[in-house]
C-alpha cells in the first residue's frame, strides 16, 4: 500500500504529504486499512514505528465531520503524550474540518468542560481526567464509535486500570477498539479478551 491506495479522504492524503510523510511505515501499511474498515485491532508496536500517525489517520478517516458529537476517544498514559497526539491530529487533519480537544489533568476544568459540552469530534486525554468528565456527564459518550488506547501497557501498569475499565463500561456496546502496546503483559491481554471482538493482530 501507498497512502494513495488506502481509500483515504483526499484532504487526509494532502495532510499526510504536507506533514512530510512520503511512504507508510510497516504498521501504517498493515493497520490503517483494517482500522478504517472498523475492525478491532491489537497492535504490538514500540514508539518510533509510526504508531501515532496510524491511529490518527484512521480516526480522521472514520469521523463524520457533519456530526457535532464526540466520535473518537484516544487515551494515553501521560499529558505530554496526549498533547503530542493532539499536535499530530491537528497537523495531519489540517485540511479537514474536524474538531479536536485534549482532556488532560493539570489544565483548566472550565475550558475542558466547555470543549466537551460543545461536542468536539475527537478527544485525546489521560484516563483520570477523561473518566472524571464522563462520570460528571460533561463528556457525552453515546456517539462514540472508536476507542483507541495508546501505550496500553504503560496505562495499565500506572494505576489507571480501574478508570479504563470504568470508561469501557460507559461506551456504546458496538464501539470499535484499537489497542497499541509495546508489550503484552497479563493486564493488557485481559483487556483484549474482555473488551475486544476478534481483533486483527499486528506485530511490528
Ligand atoms: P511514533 O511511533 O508515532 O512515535 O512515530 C515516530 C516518528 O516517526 C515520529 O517522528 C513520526 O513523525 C515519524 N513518522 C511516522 N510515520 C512516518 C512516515 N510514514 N514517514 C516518515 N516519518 C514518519
Amino acid at each position: 500500500y501507498s497512502f494513495d491506495d488506502m481509500n483515504l479522504k483526499p484532504e487526509i492524503v494532502r495532510g499526510i504529504f504536507g506533514y512530510g510523510y512520503e511512504a507508510p511505515s510497516a504498521i501504517q501499511q498493515r493497520a490503517i486499512v483494517p482500522i478504517t474498515e472498523r475492525k478491532d485491532v491489537l497492535a504490538q508496536a514500540q514508539s518510533g514505528t509510526g504508531k501515532t500517525a496510524t491511529f490518527t489517520i484512521s480516526a480522521l478517516q472514520n469521523i463524520d465531520h457533519t456530526e457535532k458529537a464526540t466520535q473518537a476517544l484516544i487515551l494515553a498514559p501521560t499529558r505530554e503524550l496526549a498533547q503530542q497526539i493532539l499536535n499530530v491530529i491537528n497537523s495531519i487533519g489540517l485540511y479537514l474540518n474536524v474538531t479536536v480537544h485534549a482532556s488532560i489533568g493539570g489544565t483548566s476544568m472550565q475550558d475542558d468542560i466547555e470543549a466537551l459540552k460543545s461536542g468536539v469530534q475527537i478527544v485525546v486525554g489521560t484516563p483520570g481526567r477523561v473518566f472524571d468528565m464522563i462520570d460528571r456527564r460533561y463528556f457525552k459518550t453515546n456517539k462514540i464509535k472508536m476507542f483507541i488506547l495508546d501505550e496500553a501497557d504503560e496505562m495499565l501498569s500506572s494505576g489507571f486500570k480501574e478508570q479504563i475499565y470504568n470508561i469501557f463500561r460507559l461506551l456504546p456496546e458496538s464501539t470499535q477498539v484499537v489497542l497499541l502496546s509495546a508489550t503484552m503483559p497479563q493486564d493488557v491481554l485481559e483487556v483484549t479478551t474482555k473488551f475486544m471482538d476478534n481483533p486483527v493482530r499486528i506485530l511490528v
